[in-house]
Protein backbone atom coordinates (compact mmCIF):
# COMPACT_ATOMS: atom_id res chain seq x y z
CA UNK A 1 0.00 0.00 0.00
CA UNK A 2 2.96 2.19 1.09
CA UNK A 3 5.03 1.32 -2.19
CA UNK A 4 2.48 2.04 -4.06
CA UNK A 5 1.22 5.46 -2.84
CA UNK A 6 4.97 6.71 -3.28
CA UNK A 7 4.85 5.18 -6.95
CA UNK A 8 1.82 7.13 -7.44
CA UNK A 9 3.57 10.31 -6.22
CA UNK A 10 7.43 10.07 -7.55
CA UNK A 11 5.48 9.50 -10.60
CA UNK A 12 3.48 12.86 -10.26
CA UNK A 13 6.50 14.71 -9.38
CA UNK A 14 8.06 13.19 -12.28
CA UNK A 15 4.99 14.02 -14.47
CA UNK A 16 4.77 18.02 -12.90
CA UNK A 17 8.49 18.38 -13.63
CA UNK A 18 8.54 17.02 -17.64
CA UNK A 19 5.95 19.74 -17.75
CA UNK A 20 7.91 22.51 -16.19
CA UNK A 21 10.70 21.44 -18.19
CA UNK A 22 9.08 21.73 -21.80
CA UNK A 23 7.07 24.98 -20.14
CA UNK A 24 10.75 26.54 -19.70
CA UNK A 25 12.51 24.80 -23.41
CA UNK A 26 9.29 26.79 -24.73
CA UNK A 27 9.35 29.74 -23.13
CA UNK A 28 13.49 29.86 -22.93
CA UNK A 29 14.03 32.96 -25.84
CA UNK A 30 10.92 35.19 -24.48
CA UNK A 31 12.10 34.48 -20.28
CA UNK A 32 15.84 35.42 -19.81
CA UNK A 33 16.26 33.74 -16.14
CA UNK A 34 14.76 30.28 -17.57
CA UNK A 35 18.28 30.31 -19.43
CA UNK A 36 20.17 30.95 -16.50
CA UNK A 37 22.37 28.37 -14.90
CA UNK A 38 21.17 28.39 -11.12
CA UNK A 39 17.33 27.98 -12.61
CA UNK A 40 18.44 24.75 -14.79
CA UNK A 41 20.12 23.58 -11.87
CA UNK A 42 16.89 22.92 -10.24
CA UNK A 43 16.23 20.38 -12.40
CA UNK A 44 19.28 18.16 -11.68
CA UNK A 45 17.38 15.08 -9.19
CA UNK A 46 15.34 14.36 -12.08
CA UNK A 47 17.39 11.26 -13.14
CA UNK A 48 17.34 10.32 -9.79
CA UNK A 49 14.10 10.70 -9.72
CA UNK A 50 13.12 8.79 -12.60
CA UNK A 51 15.65 5.82 -11.66
CA UNK A 52 14.47 5.99 -8.45
CA UNK A 53 10.74 5.22 -9.44
CA UNK A 54 12.29 3.05 -12.11
CA UNK A 55 13.42 0.63 -9.16
CA UNK A 56 10.43 1.43 -7.57
CA UNK A 57 8.59 0.17 -10.36
CA UNK A 58 10.30 -3.13 -10.56
CA UNK A 59 10.16 -3.55 -7.16
CA UNK A 60 6.90 -3.83 -7.27
CA UNK A 61 6.72 -6.10 -9.86
CA UNK A 62 9.08 -8.47 -8.35
CA UNK A 63 6.39 -8.34 -5.37
CA UNK A 64 3.15 -8.69 -7.53
CA UNK A 65 4.96 -11.74 -9.55
CA UNK A 66 5.85 -13.24 -5.80
CA UNK A 67 2.49 -12.63 -4.87
CA UNK A 68 0.81 -13.74 -7.68
CA UNK A 69 2.76 -17.36 -7.36
CA UNK A 70 1.88 -17.78 -4.05
CA UNK A 71 -1.81 -17.23 -4.77
CA UNK A 72 -1.52 -19.63 -7.78
CA UNK A 73 0.10 -22.03 -5.62
CA UNK A 74 -2.90 -21.36 -2.88
CA UNK A 75 -5.28 -21.47 -5.72
CA UNK A 76 -3.65 -24.77 -6.39
CA UNK A 77 -3.85 -26.14 -3.24
CA UNK A 78 -7.58 -25.96 -3.40
CA UNK A 79 -8.42 -27.22 -6.25
CA UNK A 80 -6.47 -30.44 -4.93
CA UNK A 81 -8.04 -30.19 -1.53
CA UNK A 82 -11.69 -29.78 -3.35
CA UNK A 83 -11.07 -32.36 -5.81
CA UNK A 84 -9.64 -34.85 -2.69
CA UNK A 85 -13.55 -33.91 -0.81
CA UNK A 86 -15.36 -34.36 -3.96
CA UNK A 87 -13.21 -38.27 -4.05
CA UNK A 88 -13.70 -38.91 -0.30
CA UNK A 89 -17.64 -37.73 -1.07
CA UNK A 90 -18.38 -40.21 -4.20
CA UNK A 91 -16.76 -43.09 -2.27
CA UNK A 92 -18.56 -42.59 1.10
CA UNK A 93 -21.93 -42.35 -0.82
CA UNK A 94 -20.80 -45.71 -3.24
CA UNK A 95 -20.06 -46.93 0.19
CA UNK A 96 -23.17 -46.37 1.30
CA UNK A 97 -25.28 -47.62 -1.88
CA UNK A 98 -22.75 -50.66 -1.68
CA UNK A 99 -24.07 -51.07 2.47
CA UNK A 100 -28.01 -50.12 1.31
CA UNK A 101 -27.88 -52.40 -1.50
CA UNK A 102 -26.06 -55.53 0.66
CA UNK A 103 -28.81 -54.96 3.22
CA UNK A 104 -31.49 -54.81 0.66
CA UNK A 105 -30.67 -57.96 -0.60
CA UNK A 106 -30.64 -59.80 2.33
CA UNK A 107 -33.49 -62.03 2.48
CA UNK A 108 -33.70 -61.67 6.69
CA UNK A 109 -35.39 -58.46 7.60
CA UNK A 110 -32.44 -55.47 8.60
CA UNK A 111 -34.04 -53.14 11.13
CA UNK A 112 -31.73 -50.10 12.05
CA UNK A 113 -32.80 -48.63 15.48
CA UNK A 114 -30.97 -45.03 17.05
CA UNK A 115 -29.95 -44.86 20.39
CA UNK A 116 -33.82 -43.05 21.00
CA UNK A 117 -35.15 -46.17 19.85
CA UNK A 118 -36.61 -44.43 16.30
CA UNK A 119 -36.45 -46.49 13.11
CA UNK A 120 -34.00 -45.06 10.94
CA UNK A 121 -33.58 -47.87 8.31
CA UNK A 122 -35.47 -51.21 7.10
CA UNK A 123 -34.99 -52.86 3.87
CA UNK A 124 -37.35 -54.58 1.62
CA UNK A 125 -37.51 -57.59 3.77
CA UNK A 126 -38.62 -56.28 6.77
CA UNK A 127 -41.17 -54.10 4.58
CA UNK A 128 -42.27 -57.26 3.35
CA UNK A 129 -42.55 -59.15 7.06
CA UNK A 130 -44.04 -56.56 8.65
CA UNK A 131 -46.36 -54.80 5.77
CA UNK A 132 -45.17 -51.42 6.38
CA UNK A 133 -42.71 -48.78 4.22
CA UNK A 134 -39.97 -47.72 5.51
CA UNK A 135 -41.07 -44.11 4.43
CA UNK A 136 -43.95 -44.82 7.40
CA UNK A 137 -42.06 -46.17 9.75
CA UNK A 138 -38.85 -44.05 10.20
CA UNK A 139 -38.88 -41.82 12.89
CA UNK A 140 -41.09 -44.37 14.81
CA UNK A 141 -40.68 -46.83 17.00
CA UNK A 142 -40.78 -50.46 16.06
CA UNK A 143 -42.81 -51.73 19.50
CA UNK A 144 -45.25 -48.69 18.63
CA UNK A 145 -45.73 -50.39 15.29
CA UNK A 146 -45.75 -53.79 15.03
CA UNK A 147 -47.49 -56.15 17.54
CA UNK A 148 -44.90 -58.79 18.83
CA UNK A 149 -45.84 -61.88 21.45
CA UNK A 150 -44.79 -64.63 23.13
CA UNK A 151 -47.02 -67.81 23.06
CA UNK A 152 -47.97 -68.28 27.01
CA UNK A 153 -45.75 -65.32 27.89
CA UNK A 154 -47.98 -61.92 28.45
CA UNK A 155 -44.60 -60.34 29.70
CA UNK A 156 -43.09 -60.39 26.76
CA UNK A 157 -41.94 -57.28 24.99
CA UNK A 158 -40.02 -56.53 22.08
CA UNK A 159 -38.94 -53.27 23.26
CA UNK A 160 -37.08 -54.68 26.00
CA UNK A 161 -34.57 -56.69 23.60
CA UNK A 162 -34.02 -53.42 21.54
CA UNK A 163 -33.57 -51.90 24.78
CA UNK A 164 -30.93 -54.44 25.26
CA UNK A 165 -28.85 -53.91 22.86
CA UNK A 166 -28.89 -50.52 23.09
CA UNK A 167 -26.99 -51.27 25.86
CA UNK A 168 -24.48 -52.76 24.33
CA UNK A 169 -26.00 -56.66 24.55
CA UNK A 170 -26.64 -59.17 21.77
CA UNK A 171 -29.96 -61.29 23.03
CA UNK A 172 -31.66 -63.77 20.65
CA UNK A 173 -35.49 -63.73 20.82
CA UNK A 174 -37.14 -66.79 22.80
CA UNK A 175 -38.46 -69.57 20.99
CA UNK A 176 -42.47 -69.43 20.04
CA UNK A 177 -42.18 -65.54 19.10
CA UNK A 178 -44.58 -64.07 16.59
CA UNK A 179 -45.84 -61.04 14.53
CA UNK A 180 -49.96 -60.25 14.80
CA UNK A 181 -50.37 -58.55 11.68
CA UNK A 182 -53.22 -56.11 11.38
CA UNK A 183 -55.31 -59.06 9.40
CA UNK A 184 -55.10 -61.06 12.88
CA UNK A 185 -52.80 -63.91 10.62
CA UNK A 186 -49.74 -64.79 13.19
CA UNK A 187 -46.14 -64.94 11.66
CA UNK A 188 -43.84 -66.90 13.32
CA UNK A 189 -40.12 -65.16 13.75
CA UNK A 190 -36.67 -66.03 15.09
CA UNK A 191 -33.90 -63.61 15.09
CA UNK A 192 -31.85 -61.09 17.15
CA UNK A 193 -31.30 -57.63 18.59
CA UNK A 194 -27.58 -56.39 18.14
CA UNK A 195 -25.58 -53.59 19.44
CA UNK A 196 -23.86 -51.18 16.70
CA UNK A 197 -21.10 -49.53 18.03
CA UNK A 198 -19.03 -46.57 16.37
CA UNK A 199 -15.31 -45.88 16.52
CA UNK A 200 -15.07 -45.39 19.98
CA UNK A 201 -17.04 -48.74 20.83
CA UNK A 202 -19.71 -46.28 22.16
CA UNK A 203 -23.21 -47.94 21.42
CA UNK A 204 -24.82 -45.89 17.99
CA UNK A 205 -27.70 -47.51 18.03
CA UNK A 206 -29.19 -51.11 17.30
CA UNK A 207 -30.09 -53.62 14.29
CA UNK A 208 -32.94 -55.57 14.90
CA UNK A 209 -32.53 -58.83 12.86
CA UNK A 210 -35.66 -60.84 11.98
CA UNK A 211 -37.08 -63.59 9.63
CA UNK A 212 -40.20 -65.52 9.13
CA UNK A 213 -39.77 -69.10 10.05
CA UNK A 214 -43.08 -70.19 9.89
CA UNK A 215 -42.33 -72.39 7.32
CA UNK A 216 -39.83 -74.37 9.86
CA UNK A 217 -42.74 -74.97 12.20
CA UNK A 218 -45.31 -76.51 10.19
CA UNK A 219 -42.62 -79.11 8.84
CA UNK A 220 -41.68 -79.64 12.87
CA UNK A 221 -45.66 -79.56 13.12
CA UNK A 222 -46.14 -82.15 10.06
CA UNK A 223 -43.14 -84.30 11.48
CA UNK A 224 -44.68 -84.37 14.66
CA UNK A 225 -47.97 -85.23 13.76
CA UNK A 226 -46.41 -87.81 11.14
CA UNK A 227 -44.91 -89.17 14.17
CA UNK A 228 -47.82 -89.16 16.43
CA UNK A 229 -50.17 -91.15 13.61
CA UNK A 230 -46.91 -93.54 13.08
CA UNK A 231 -46.66 -94.17 16.86
CA UNK A 232 -50.39 -94.60 17.58
CA UNK A 233 -51.14 -97.08 14.37
CA UNK A 234 -48.02 -99.15 15.67
CA UNK A 235 -49.57 -99.65 19.44
CA UNK A 236 -52.24 -101.53 18.53
CA UNK A 237 -50.82 -104.65 16.57
CA UNK A 238 -47.95 -104.90 18.94
CA UNK A 239 -50.69 -104.62 21.63
CA UNK A 240 -52.01 -107.89 20.18
CA UNK A 241 -48.80 -109.69 19.84
CA UNK A 242 -48.26 -108.60 23.50
CA UNK A 243 -51.35 -110.18 24.21
CA UNK A 244 -50.33 -113.45 21.87
CA UNK A 245 -46.98 -113.44 23.30
CA UNK A 246 -48.11 -113.87 27.17
CA UNK A 247 -50.40 -116.58 26.42
CA UNK A 248 -47.80 -118.81 25.01
CA UNK A 249 -45.85 -117.96 28.12
CA UNK A 250 -48.70 -119.13 30.57
CA UNK A 251 -48.20 -122.49 31.32
CA UNK A 252 -52.13 -122.93 31.31
CA UNK A 253 -52.57 -122.07 27.52
CA UNK A 254 -50.22 -125.91 27.38
CA UNK A 255 -46.34 -126.47 27.34
CA UNK A 256 -43.67 -124.80 25.30
CA UNK A 257 -40.93 -127.55 24.53
CA UNK A 258 -37.27 -125.32 26.32
CA UNK A 259 -36.22 -124.14 22.94
CA UNK A 260 -40.03 -122.62 22.24
CA UNK A 261 -40.41 -121.22 25.64
CA UNK A 262 -36.67 -119.55 25.55
CA UNK A 263 -37.72 -118.19 21.58
CA UNK A 264 -41.11 -116.65 23.43
CA UNK A 265 -39.31 -114.92 25.97
CA UNK A 266 -36.79 -113.25 23.86
CA UNK A 267 -39.84 -112.23 21.81
CA UNK A 268 -41.74 -110.81 24.30
CA UNK A 269 -38.69 -108.94 25.62
CA UNK A 270 -37.92 -107.34 22.76
CA UNK A 271 -41.73 -106.61 22.14
CA UNK A 272 -41.66 -105.06 25.82
CA UNK A 273 -38.85 -102.75 24.42
CA UNK A 274 -40.45 -102.00 21.22
CA UNK A 275 -43.88 -100.74 23.16
CA UNK A 276 -41.46 -98.93 25.44
CA UNK A 277 -40.01 -96.82 22.50
CA UNK A 278 -43.35 -95.93 20.48
CA UNK A 279 -44.68 -95.23 23.73
CA UNK A 280 -41.54 -93.00 24.43
CA UNK A 281 -42.66 -91.61 20.69
CA UNK A 282 -46.02 -90.61 21.63
CA UNK A 283 -45.25 -89.20 24.85
CA UNK A 284 -42.64 -87.08 22.75
CA UNK A 285 -45.09 -86.25 20.19
CA UNK A 286 -47.75 -85.25 22.49
CA UNK A 287 -45.55 -83.12 24.71
CA UNK A 288 -44.38 -81.17 21.62
CA UNK A 289 -47.76 -80.50 19.98
CA UNK A 290 -48.46 -78.60 23.66
CA UNK A 291 -51.35 -81.01 23.80
CA UNK A 292 -50.80 -82.53 27.02
CA UNK A 293 -52.31 -80.89 29.67
CA UNK A 294 -50.73 -80.24 33.00
CA UNK A 295 -53.08 -80.76 36.05
CA UNK A 296 -50.94 -79.55 39.42
CA UNK A 297 -51.87 -81.26 42.50
CA UNK A 298 -49.43 -80.47 45.61
CA UNK A 299 -46.96 -83.17 45.78
CA UNK A 300 -44.59 -84.43 48.29
CA UNK A 301 -41.67 -84.97 46.31
CA UNK A 302 -39.51 -87.19 49.38
CA UNK A 303 -43.22 -89.54 49.17
CA UNK A 304 -43.08 -89.47 45.11
CA UNK A 305 -39.45 -90.89 45.12
CA UNK A 306 -40.02 -93.14 47.83
CA UNK A 307 -43.43 -94.73 45.12
CA UNK A 308 -40.69 -94.59 42.36
CA UNK A 309 -38.28 -96.28 44.27
CA UNK A 310 -40.68 -99.45 45.36
CA UNK A 311 -41.37 -99.72 41.79
CA UNK A 312 -37.98 -100.87 40.58
CA UNK A 313 -36.73 -102.34 43.54
CA UNK A 314 -37.03 -105.55 41.70
CA UNK A 315 -34.51 -103.76 38.82
CA UNK A 316 -31.98 -102.87 42.11
CA UNK A 317 -31.87 -106.30 43.55
CA UNK A 318 -31.96 -107.56 40.15
CA UNK A 319 -28.34 -105.89 39.28
CA UNK A 320 -26.91 -106.41 42.65
CA UNK A 321 -26.66 -102.34 42.98
CA UNK A 322 -26.57 -100.77 46.21
CA UNK A 323 -28.87 -98.29 46.96
CA UNK A 324 -28.81 -95.10 49.17
CA UNK A 325 -31.42 -92.75 49.65
CA UNK A 326 -31.32 -89.04 51.64
CA UNK A 327 -34.70 -87.49 51.75
CA UNK A 328 -35.30 -85.36 54.13
CA UNK A 329 -38.98 -83.87 54.92
CA UNK A 330 -39.62 -81.07 51.94
CA UNK A 331 -42.34 -78.73 51.41
CA UNK A 332 -45.17 -79.67 49.06
CA UNK A 333 -44.94 -78.05 45.45
CA UNK A 334 -47.45 -78.11 43.29
CA UNK A 335 -46.92 -80.47 40.57
CA UNK A 336 -48.40 -82.78 37.77
CA UNK A 337 -47.80 -86.33 38.84
CA UNK A 338 -47.50 -87.85 35.60
CA UNK A 339 -45.25 -85.48 34.31
CA UNK A 340 -43.12 -85.73 37.32
CA UNK A 341 -42.67 -89.28 37.40
CA UNK A 342 -41.83 -89.22 33.96
CA UNK A 343 -38.73 -86.84 35.09
CA UNK A 344 -37.46 -88.70 38.10
CA UNK A 345 -38.38 -92.27 36.63
CA UNK A 346 -36.02 -91.76 33.96
CA UNK A 347 -33.29 -90.36 35.67
CA UNK A 348 -33.39 -93.24 38.24
CA UNK A 349 -34.49 -95.88 35.71
CA UNK A 350 -30.89 -94.59 33.49
CA UNK A 351 -28.54 -94.35 36.68
CA UNK A 352 -29.58 -98.60 37.29
CA UNK A 353 -29.11 -99.00 33.79
CA UNK A 354 -26.27 -97.82 32.92
CA UNK A 355 -24.20 -99.00 36.47
CA UNK A 356 -22.64 -102.13 36.47
CA UNK A 357 -23.54 -104.85 38.97
CA UNK A 358 -21.74 -104.29 42.22
CA UNK A 359 -21.90 -100.49 41.79
CA UNK A 360 -24.27 -97.86 43.97
CA UNK A 361 -27.29 -95.56 43.00
CA UNK A 362 -28.33 -92.81 45.57
CA UNK A 363 -30.73 -90.26 45.28
CA UNK A 364 -30.67 -87.02 47.60
CA UNK A 365 -33.05 -83.96 47.79
CA UNK A 366 -32.41 -80.76 49.82
CA UNK A 367 -34.58 -77.48 50.18
CA UNK A 368 -32.37 -74.60 48.66
CA UNK A 369 -35.13 -71.80 49.74
CA UNK A 370 -36.73 -71.06 46.15
CA UNK A 371 -36.41 -74.65 44.96
CA UNK A 372 -36.00 -77.67 45.52
CA UNK A 373 -32.67 -79.67 44.32
CA UNK A 374 -33.22 -83.11 43.49
CA UNK A 375 -30.56 -85.15 42.16
CA UNK A 376 -29.99 -89.22 41.66
CA UNK A 377 -25.95 -90.04 41.72
CA UNK A 378 -24.35 -93.60 40.35
CA UNK A 379 -20.97 -95.36 40.00
CA UNK A 380 -21.90 -96.46 36.59
CA UNK A 381 -20.32 -95.78 33.05
CA UNK A 382 -20.29 -92.14 32.78
CA UNK A 383 -20.44 -89.98 29.67
CA UNK A 384 -17.72 -89.59 27.76
CA UNK A 385 -16.51 -86.05 27.65
CA UNK A 386 -16.80 -85.26 23.86
CA UNK A 387 -20.33 -86.58 23.77
CA UNK A 388 -21.63 -85.16 26.62
CA UNK A 389 -23.09 -82.07 24.79
CA UNK A 390 -25.85 -83.95 23.08
CA UNK A 391 -27.47 -86.14 25.50
CA UNK A 392 -30.32 -84.36 25.88
CA UNK A 393 -30.71 -84.51 21.92
CA UNK A 394 -33.42 -86.66 20.48
CA UNK A 395 -32.50 -90.57 20.04
CA UNK A 396 -29.13 -89.40 21.61
CA UNK A 397 -27.13 -92.29 22.68
CA UNK A 398 -23.86 -92.14 23.85
CA UNK A 399 -21.25 -95.04 22.48
CA UNK A 400 -20.43 -96.79 25.69
CA UNK A 401 -24.18 -96.64 26.57
CA UNK A 402 -25.03 -98.28 23.52
CA UNK A 403 -21.93 -100.89 24.29
CA UNK A 404 -23.10 -101.52 27.83
CA UNK A 405 -26.85 -101.78 27.03
CA UNK A 406 -29.21 -102.13 23.77
CA UNK A 407 -32.07 -101.08 25.95
CA UNK A 408 -32.26 -97.32 25.62
CA UNK A 409 -34.13 -94.91 22.98
CA UNK A 410 -32.26 -91.83 23.40
CA UNK A 411 -35.57 -89.97 24.29
CA UNK A 412 -35.33 -90.35 28.10
CA UNK A 413 -33.31 -87.36 28.71
CA UNK A 414 -34.79 -84.99 25.78
CA UNK A 415 -38.04 -85.51 27.68
CA UNK A 416 -36.90 -84.94 31.50
CA UNK A 417 -35.79 -81.94 30.13
CA UNK A 418 -39.21 -80.82 28.32
CA UNK A 419 -40.42 -80.78 31.05
CA UNK A 420 -38.14 -79.66 33.65
CA UNK A 421 -37.83 -76.41 31.55
CA UNK A 422 -41.82 -76.28 31.76
CA UNK A 423 -41.71 -75.73 35.22
CA UNK A 424 -39.26 -73.18 34.98
CA UNK A 425 -36.72 -75.69 36.30
CA UNK A 426 -33.13 -76.78 35.24
CA UNK A 427 -31.36 -80.28 34.65
CA UNK A 428 -27.67 -80.50 34.73
CA UNK A 429 -25.30 -83.30 35.11
CA UNK A 430 -21.15 -83.93 35.86
CA UNK A 431 -19.69 -87.29 34.71
CA UNK A 432 -16.51 -88.53 34.50
CA UNK A 433 -16.32 -91.70 32.14
CA UNK A 434 -16.06 -94.81 33.58
CA UNK A 435 -16.82 -93.04 37.11
CA UNK A 436 -20.36 -92.25 37.24
CA UNK A 437 -22.65 -89.35 36.65
CA UNK A 438 -25.00 -87.20 38.73
CA UNK A 439 -27.90 -86.04 36.89
CA UNK A 440 -29.31 -82.59 39.41
CA UNK A 441 -33.03 -81.65 38.67
CA UNK A 442 -34.54 -78.02 40.43
CA UNK A 443 -37.98 -77.18 40.91
CA UNK A 444 -39.31 -74.08 42.04
CA UNK A 445 -41.64 -74.16 44.79
CA UNK A 446 -43.75 -71.80 42.55
CA UNK A 447 -44.71 -75.16 40.90
CA UNK A 448 -46.33 -75.63 37.63
CA UNK A 449 -49.01 -73.86 36.33
CA UNK A 450 -52.13 -75.74 35.11
CA UNK A 451 -52.74 -75.42 31.47
CA UNK A 452 -55.76 -77.05 29.44
CA UNK A 453 -54.96 -80.42 27.11
CA UNK A 454 -56.25 -82.69 24.85
CA UNK A 455 -54.15 -86.13 25.36
CA UNK A 456 -52.44 -87.43 28.20
CA UNK A 457 -48.77 -88.27 28.09
CA UNK A 458 -48.68 -92.10 28.22
CA UNK A 459 -52.38 -92.83 27.95
P1 LIG B 1 -31.65 -93.85 26.85
O1 LIG B 1 -32.98 -94.39 26.62
O2 LIG B 1 -30.62 -94.23 25.84
O3 LIG B 1 -31.17 -94.03 28.24
P2 LIG B 1 -31.78 -91.09 27.54
O4 LIG B 1 -32.33 -89.97 26.73
O5 LIG B 1 -32.40 -91.35 28.84
O6 LIG B 1 -31.84 -92.29 26.58
O7 LIG B 1 -30.24 -90.82 27.72
C1 LIG B 1 -29.48 -90.39 26.62
C2 LIG B 1 -28.05 -90.85 26.76
O8 LIG B 1 -27.44 -90.18 27.86
C3 LIG B 1 -27.90 -92.31 27.09
O9 LIG B 1 -28.01 -93.12 25.96
C4 LIG B 1 -26.53 -92.33 27.68
O10 LIG B 1 -25.55 -92.26 26.69
C5 LIG B 1 -26.48 -91.05 28.47
N1 LIG B 1 -26.86 -91.23 29.88
C6 LIG B 1 -28.00 -90.87 30.50
N2 LIG B 1 -27.97 -91.16 31.80
C7 LIG B 1 -26.78 -91.74 32.03
C8 LIG B 1 -26.12 -92.24 33.19
N3 LIG B 1 -26.72 -92.22 34.40
N4 LIG B 1 -24.87 -92.71 33.05
C9 LIG B 1 -24.27 -92.72 31.86
N5 LIG B 1 -24.82 -92.25 30.73
C10 LIG B 1 -26.06 -91.76 30.81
Amino acid sequence: MKIRFLTILTAFVVAAMAVVIALVISFEGSVPVYRSLWFKSLFWPLPVLVIGVLILVLLRRKEFVAMNDSLKKALEGERIFRMFIEKQSLEIASAKRRNEAMLESLADSVIGIAPGMSITFMNGAAEGLTGLSAQEAIGKRFRDLVSIKQDDAPGFSIGDYIDSALNGNAIPLPENVYMQKPDATNTHIAGVAVPVFDDQKHVDGAILAIRDVSYVREVDEMKTGFLSVAAHQLRTPLSTIRWYLELLNDPSEGKLKKNQKMFAENAYLSLRKMVGLVNRLLAVTRLESGRVPVRPEPTDLKVMTKEILDGLQHKLAERKLAFRANLPDLPTVLLDQTLAREVFENLIENAIRYTPDGGTVSVDARDDGGSISWSVTDTGIGIPKGQQDKIFEKFYRAANAVEHSSEGSGLGLYLAKFIVESWGGSIEFTSEEGKGATFRVTVPKTGMKPKEGQVSLNA
